[in-house]
């Protein structure tokens, strides 16, 4: 079975919970169990406070879009901004690497992502801003025909 659905919201930390959610209700389609469940919703949160953090001014919040694809027990997320973008992705992949080290922040985002999917690509957009990728497989019972 393949499934589509995508949304754009505003850039605040107020709609982290709705981004978490969002995805997470899309996902129970397929089943997940409720740690998996939770690994998405995590992976999800990190990647769009990155870009209510990171990818636009604080007194000008821009747009984020979040889509889920579903293929079979294969999930993929995808979390993009039109922000600043990042200069050096593997940088920023990097355990503890972070440019907002005074705000907190402890730079394991990324690192965070990758523990809890399988695979986490980040890539400049075409125009402006990043779009980080996350996927996961939901191992799917088989059917058994006539059984
Ligand atoms: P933490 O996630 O632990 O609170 P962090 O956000 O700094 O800290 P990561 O999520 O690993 O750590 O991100 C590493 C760095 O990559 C950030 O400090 C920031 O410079 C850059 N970055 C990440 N996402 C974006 C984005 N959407 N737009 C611009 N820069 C980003
Ligand atoms: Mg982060």
């Amino acid at each position: 079975m393949k499934n589509y659905m995508e949304v754009k919201f505003k850039s605040l930390s107020i709609n982290e919970g709705f981004a978490r959610v969002c995805v997470a209700s899309f996902c129970l389609q397929l089943n997940p169990t409720v740690d998996q469940l939770s690994d998405i919703k995590t992976a999800v949160s990190e990647a769009v406070t990155n870009c209510v953090v990171h990818a636009y001014p604080k007194n000008k919040p821009g747009e984020i879009t979040l889509s889920c694809e579903i293929d079979g027990g294969d999930i993929t997320i995808k979390i993009s901004d039109e922000g600043v973008g990042i200069k050096d992705i593997e940088q920023a992949r990097q355990p503890f690497f972070t440019t907002r080290a005074n705000d907190e922040r402890s730079g394991m985002g990324f690192t965070v992502m990758e523990g809890f999917m399988d695979k986490v690509e980040v890539c400049k957009n075409q125009g402006k801003g990043t779009t980080v990728t996350l996927t996961k497989r939901i191992e799917q019972e088989k059917q058994v025909v006539g059984g």
